[in-house]
């Protein structure tokens, strides 16, 4: 594993097979100096166990970056479940077992396969979950797609400060829980959207409530729109499909946007704004965060998110002065902050959740 090429000097990865439920879990703490490591869980089929490896690894270290960057006293973590059907009671249960195992170090939270409902059941077995309260907080995607239509505003206002969304063409992929509300947030402001999906019964429900023209999954990277919107899973930038790009700003929701780093490098050659994934999708941590410390006024957390435009200018700004990919920017600006708390602050203890259920 040490030689994995998504291994960044992770603190610790727990691979966890719980043989009466039929469990099968990755567990990954990249980076814990901020705080409790927090990241959501998802529950995807993998190819194969090394897949696997790769997208907890590789999300695990965007949380660390995506926490920092958006002042939350939380490190980076993340989970993932291998199985090809929605985890069962049993499952859920068992992960949270091992959530609880690590006694506060990990808090984990919904991401893509994962529902409020899951994260209940996993939290009738620990504390150490957010993104289940009834009130404010509950599910963090509505607040992701907040901060995803804010980091829009600020990108196209950045090459256009007479621009808004208004009359906007954007290509939205990908309208699950994240991607439709972001659709319906554009569509109230004005946007023209287009739309894919691979479930048809989601591409449906765009067009028939919000007017999306759909096309096929593999035509919405290369549609003839202002902003390209990614809001499925992640790798979907490679240097082939962001030569086919016809927007001129890449700002969506979906982790871990760019395939490798020479996307960012072809992004910024061709001119193209790019809004750092872990920067703008930060709305449903910043959610779950809140909710896990208690902070739970419902007008507050939307000044926190609604904060995503103006620390995506910072970086955009920066980025054009220094002349370098924005996702490195973000990367290094993440960086100083870790820098700096390593040299203040002894490691946290873990910090205690505040019973929501
Ligand atoms: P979701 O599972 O509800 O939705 C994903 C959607 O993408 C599904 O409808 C799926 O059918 C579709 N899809 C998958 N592959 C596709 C493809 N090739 N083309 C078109 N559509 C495709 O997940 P979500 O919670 O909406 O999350 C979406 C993305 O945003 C993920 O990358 C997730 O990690 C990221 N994200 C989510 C949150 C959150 O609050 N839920 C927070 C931060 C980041």
């Amino acid at each position: 594993m040490f030689d994995h090429p998504s291994f960044a000097s992770h603190e610790r990865v727990l691979w966890h097979e719980h043989s009466e439920s039929g469990l099968r879990a990755i567990i990954a703490l990249h980076d814990t100096t901020l705080g409790p490591a927090a990241g959501g869980l998802r529950r995807w089929h993998y190819a194969d166990d090394f897949a696997a490896l790769d997208d907890v690894l590789r999300l695990s270290r965007g949380m660390t970056y995506k926490n920092a960057l958006a002042g939350l006293p939380f490190g980076g973590g993340k989970a993932v479940i291998l199985a090809d059907e929605p985890a069962t009671e049993a499952q859920l249960h068992a992960f949270g077992e091992l959530v609880e195992s690590l006694g506060g170090r990990y808090v984990t939270a919904e991401d893509v396969g994962v529902n409020v409902a899951d994260l209940r059941c996993v939290a009738q077995r620990t504390d150490y979950v957010s993104g289940v309260a009834t009130a404010a907080g509950g599910d963090p995607s509505p607040w992701t797609a907040r901060g995803v239509v804010q980091g829009i505003r600020a990108a196209v206002g950045f090459i256009d400060p007479t621009r808004d969304l208004d009359d906007l063409r954007v290509g939205i992929q990908g309208l699950g829980n994240v991607g439709f509300e972001t659709a319906r947030l554009l569509r109230e402001a004005g946007a023209r959207l287009v739309a894919a999906d691979l479930d048809k019964d989601k591409r449906e429900r765009a067009a028939d409530e919000l007017g999306a023209e759909l096309v096929p999954v593999d035509e919405i990277v290369s549609q003839p729109v202002d902003v390209f919107v990614p809001c499925a899973l992640g790798g979907v930038l490679t240097c082939d499909s962001v030569s086919r790009l016809q927007a001129n700003v890449v700002a969506g929701a979906a982790n871990n946007q760019l395939f490798d780093a020479a996307a960012g490098t072809a992004l910024m050659r061709r001119g193209i704004l790019y809004a750092p994934d872990y920067v703008i999708n930060a709305g449903g941590i910043i959610s779950v965060a809140r909710e896990y410390l208690g902070e739970g006024d419902v007008a507050q957390l939307a000044r926190a998110v609604d904060r995503i435009g103006e620390r995506l200018l910072e970086i955009f700004e920066r980025a054009q002065r220094a002349k370098r990919p924005s996702n490195l920017e973000a990367d290094q600006m993440a960086e100083r902050i870790l820098d700096a708390a390593r040299g203040e602050a002894p490691a946290q203890a873990p910090l205690r959740p505040v019973r929501v259920a």
